[in-house]
């Protein structure tokens, strides 16, 4: 008789398919790896009545992890300039950690209930938070964000967990398959070699998502069951070009990614022979191809694929994942080591943009309902002036190693405008005050990142040296679709005929009033979109290093009266299957 399969045998056999969003292109064939938020995963269970005073130990042992983290950060604030809200944040959350509702009614619980720690905390905190949410006080309902906070910790700590990603296993390539991931974990990659990451949630523009393509490596997101329905080390096809994850592929399957897979390197292989070629039309029109990086270890990606300059540097990378603030040194080395890598080539650096998706302990953290609408980019840069101050003068120190923009995110108002010209003329008096060099010309440019800015644009370009157009929020706030929600990510739409409307016109504007536009949204680097940007007017895109060649390449063989006929007619209708079919055909030409 032959022995019944065990559930996870018959699991293992089962070869099933994933939609999701393609959120970086690619095919990745590996073992998946799993990781969560720590009060995510937290399990109920009984522990004997013996053990209770080794569970008591535990929890107590776990608290004073957290207290000497706490008293770790509090030193390392005192070295150097961080503000004042840091430490207030630090303060609230030694308050939480210290207050009897975490530090002793879990311990009640555990010794009545007989639960098991993590189980104990975590039923606390959904107290506390629900009785936080029903305050009028907004101060004080945003103080379930920092209970939240403090019990990840204390949860972490339980289960022996570091804040930090799990080790890759050096043994066979690896997937990360998590339920949500922070753009701060996604940057932690970085110094990983993860082959794919697959995510529950976000959207294809999200930040998570753009340091994925800035990786190279393939991901899809808005999977929605993924973490769940994964197992622990499962054969996984990550096709990132469709949105796809294969569980268990078979044999036949396997063979025709592999395929795949070898296909698409080969065609890496031939694009490299453009990287010196100078990126012209047909009709000798050249463009500028840039790139977009977060970190200034992204400069070979940018050299090895031929950039013209850096279009967009996400300074704000500097600041996520870790619990202190970067000083005005350690910006100025990174500022500085970016533009002496870009070997003369122009660098735009783009003040922090910080909130909304990107968050950091302590800054911008605060719990608000709608964040994309709240205290973001320049509104945080502006409401925080001793952190934008040694931003600026960092930067403005680098600009004396090279050829270096100053940008703005997010502008919507005049006044944003003239306070940062009045925050970098102070910057330069400080620096001059001390003897220090900088190019007193730096050119300061904003991105266009709201329909309101782009109505408004006639009056920002004449106080700007350049724009540069931020897709990523621009669609974001027309179509007023969550550009990390999974839920609607379907609807996110960039040939949305109101984006390409405001597209157009932003950069007709800017040309008519001859102040250089660039477009450094996501939209930049999509194939299908070039010859329509093409079209528009635009001559200078930023893109992730990745896409740069292959961009080059349809340009080299694009004419711009081709491009500007049929971009005219998209313009003319609202009708989206008209506006695919022509731009089906602007691409066939
Ligand atoms: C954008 O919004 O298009 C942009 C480039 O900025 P970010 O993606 O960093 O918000
Ligand atoms: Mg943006």
């Amino acid at each position: 008789m032959t022995e019944p399969l065990s559930s996870t045998a018959l699991r293992s056999k089962i070869s099933f398919v994933l939609h999701g969003v393609a959120a970086a292109p690619g095919i990745a064939i590996a073992r998946a790896q799993l990781v969560s938020h720590a009060t995510l995963e937290v399990a109920h269970y009984d522990i004997a009545p013996e053990q209770v005073d080794a569970e008591l130990l535990r929890f107590d042992t776990a608290l004073a992890t957290v207290r000497a983290q706490f008293e770790a950060l509090h030193e390392r604030m005192k070295g150097n300039d961080s503000p004042a809200e840091f430490g207030a944040f630090l303060d609230v959350h030694w308050m939480i950690l210290t207050d009897t509702h975490i530090a002793k009614d879990p311990k009640v619980a555990i010794a009545e209930l007989r639960c098991n720690a993590e189980w104990a905390v975590t039923q606390k905190m959904n107290e506390l938070v629900e009785q936080f949410e029903q305050f009028e006080d907004p101060y004080l309902r945003e103080r379930a964000h920092d209970v939240v906070q403090v019990v990840e910790r204390i949860v972490k700590a339980l289960m022996g967990k570091p804040s930090e990603l799990p080790l890759l296993n050096p043994n066979h390539s690896t997937a990360l398959v998590a339920h949500d991931l922070s753009p701060a974990d996604a940057i932690h990659f970085k110094e990983s070699a993860f082959a794919a990451f697959v995510t529950d949630v976000g959207g294809a523009t999200s930040h998570t998502a753009i340091v994925a393509r800035s990786l190279g490596i393939p991901a899809v997101v808005a999977l929605h069951n993924a973490r769940y329905l994964l197992r622990e080390s499962e054969l996984l096809i990550v096709d990132g070009d469709s949105g796809l994850v294969i569980v268990n592929p078979d044999q036949h399957v396997l063979a025709e990614y592999e395929h795949k897979q070898s296909s698409h390197l080969l065609e890496r292989k031939k694009l490299k022979r453009l990287v010196s070629t100078r990126a012209v039309t047909l009709d000798g029109t050249p463009i500028d191809l840039n790139a977009n990086i977060e970190l200034p270890s992204d400069i070979p990606g940018c050299l090895e694929n031929g950039a013209d300059g850096v279009g967009l540097f996400r300074s704000e990378f500097l600041f996520m994942h870790r619990e202190d603030l970067p000083t005005e040194d350690e910006q100025f080395e990174s500022y500085r080591a970016v533009v002496e890598g870009m070997q003369g080539r122009p660098v735009t650096i783009r003040t922090f943009d910080l909130g909304a998706d990107k968050r950091m302990p302590g800054l911008g953290d605060r719990r608000s309902d709608n964040p994309a609408l709240g205290l973001r980019a320049i509104r945080l840069c502006l409401a925080e002036p001793k952190l934008f101050m040694t931003q600026l003068r960092a930067i403005l120190r680098a600009s004396a190693y090279g050829r270096l923009r100053i940008l703005i995110p997010m502008i919507a108002n005049a006044h944003e405008i003239t306070q940062t010209l009045g925050f970098i003329a102070r910057a330069k008096a400080e620096l001059v005050a001390l003897g220090i060099p900088f190019d007193n010309d730096v050119p300061v440019g904003g991105m266009i990142e709201i329909p309101a800015s782009v109505l408004s644009l006639s009056y920002f370009a004449e106080r700007l040296d350049f724009l540069s157009i931020g897709t990523n929020d621009l669609i974001q706030y027309t179509l007023a679709i969550d550009r990390t929600d999974d839920a609607v990510a379907h609807m996110y739409d960039p040939l949305h005929p109101a984006v390409l409307k405001l597209i157009a016109q932003a950069i007709r504007s800017a040309n008519k009033s001859n102040t250089p536009i660039a477009l450094c949204g996501e939209m930049a680097g999509e194939l299908r979109l070039t010859r329509l940007l093409l079209g528009f007017g635009l001559r200078n895109f930023s893109m992730h290093p990745a896409q740069l060649l292959t961009i080059k390449q349809r340009v080299l063989t694009s004419s711009i009266a081709d491009c500007e006929a049929v971009a005219n007619r998209i313009l003319r209708t609202d009708e989206p299957d008209k506006i695919t079919a022509a731009l089906f055909r602007l691409n066939a030409l």
